[in-house]
């Protein structure tokens, strides 16, 4: 039998128009931060619906810019979802603020009434995570955030162009967006802040550029934070595709929704009413009521060469390094806590092929028939 070719989970193409733009970012000798940067902030804050969007060098960065322009330190907490990439604990413990978790629903993102059990007169601030490219329930939670005079911040480093009605991810709150090689948009390493708030937004752009406006006129004690021309030109082309890629990515999500339909104990991805998924990971949960338990489908994922990936095999404090931290506060999380050991996300990308559907489809229905 011939070996089969294997289908990667991301699939990175660069362009033609990404090449041209590099070079001439090259052959202009300005490498650093400027029109380049300028451009993609104008198309992203455009795409989000916002004024302003504030280009810095990672998503990571991105939320901890976020929290620090807000005011946030050692006396607020911040409540967030324990189910997310740990960048997102990293940005708070950074921030110097406390971080308690709330629970999530199935649909994988953050429970609004769970919030609403650990609001407390301390708490400055929600930070929802639009996980795998689906909007947290944005209405719940800036109804809490109103109702309790919070900050919203959205880590939207998965979700670029993600939807709530016709409401763009990252124009609820303060939104924080990843460049990072395998997001939806990407130049290897960057990230975006989009704000509605004037004054945010400047303060942004100053912690930035070590608290300068004028050269050497120091304003605010301030970082290098500064994304590159070199990075933004590879961005730029990207921005307007994003639609098209989305629409091919949910097209591929409908085929496996419908391919792995009727399985046992395995459940597809769901997407609330009124909310626009951008499927940057598509996520199926292996439960204990399947035939199969998720560590031997990952095995016959890989001996048929099918990419996949476990986001995220534990919660993001469930770590050594995070126990008894001084600033973590851990509350009971059962939804998430069972469904980090029933996750499992399959190829979804914009470049898969029917064929390549096909056999992720056939390889799953085959291991739970099996
Ligand atoms: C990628 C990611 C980040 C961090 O972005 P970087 O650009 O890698 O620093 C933050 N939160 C989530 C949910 C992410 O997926």
């Amino acid at each position: 039998m011939n070996t089969p070719q294997p289908i990667p989970i991301t699939s990175v193409v660069i362009g033609a128009e990404e090449k041209a733009a590099v070079q001439r970012v090259l052959d202009s000798g300005m490498l650093a931060q400027g029109p380049v940067v300028a451009e993609l902030e104008r198309q992203f804050a455009e795409l989000t619906g916002v004024p302003h969007a504030v280009a810095v060098s990672n998503g990571t960065v991105a939320l901890v810019a976020a929290l620090e322009a807000l005011g946030l330190g050692p006396d607020d907490e911040v409540i967030t979802t324990p189910f997310s990439f740990v960048a997102t604990l990293n940005a708070i413990l950074e921030s110097g603020a406390k971080v308690r978790f709330a629970d999530i629903r199935d649909d994988f993102t953050m429970d609004p009434d769970s919030v609403r059990s650990l609001v407390n007169e301390r708490t400055r601030a929600l930070l929802p995570v639009h996980l795998y490219g689906l909007p947290a329930d944005m209405d719940a939670l800036s109804e809490i955030a109103r109702a309790h005079d919070l900050h919203l911040v959205e880590d939207a480093a998965q979700a670029h162009g993600a939807t709530i009605a016709d409401r763009v991810v990252g124009s609820f709150g303060v939104g924080c967006f990843s460049l990072y090689a395998t997001k939806n948009l990407q130049c290897g390493e960057g990230g975006l802040i989009t704000t509605s708030d004037d004054l945010l937004a400047d303060r942004l752009r100053l912690l930035r550029n070590q608290g300068m406006r004028v050269r050497y006129q120091y304003e605010a004690a301030g970082h290098n934070w500064r994304l590159t021309d070199l990075q933004a030109a590879i961005a730029v082309p990207q921005v307007a595709r994003l639609a098209d890629n989305g629409a091919a990515r949910a097209a591929n999500a409908a085929a496996l929704n419908e391919g792995l339909a009727g399985l046992p104990g395995l459940i597809t991805p769901g997407v609330p009413a009124g909310r626009g998924h951008v499927w940057h990971q598509y996520t199926i949960r292996v439960t204990p009521e399947a035939p199969i338990d998720r560590e031997d489908l990952a095995k016959k994922l890989e001996q048929a060469r099918i990419g996949y990936g476990l986001y995220y095999p534990r919660l993001m404090h469930d770590y050594d390094c995070y126990r008894g931290h001084p600033q973590i506060t851990v509350d009971p999380t059962p939804v998430a806590a069972q469904i980090t050991t029933e996750v499992l996300s399959l190829p979804v990308h914009q470049n898969l092929t029917p064929s390549q559907l096909d056999r992720i489809v056939g390889t799953v229905r085959e291991a739970f028939n099996g």
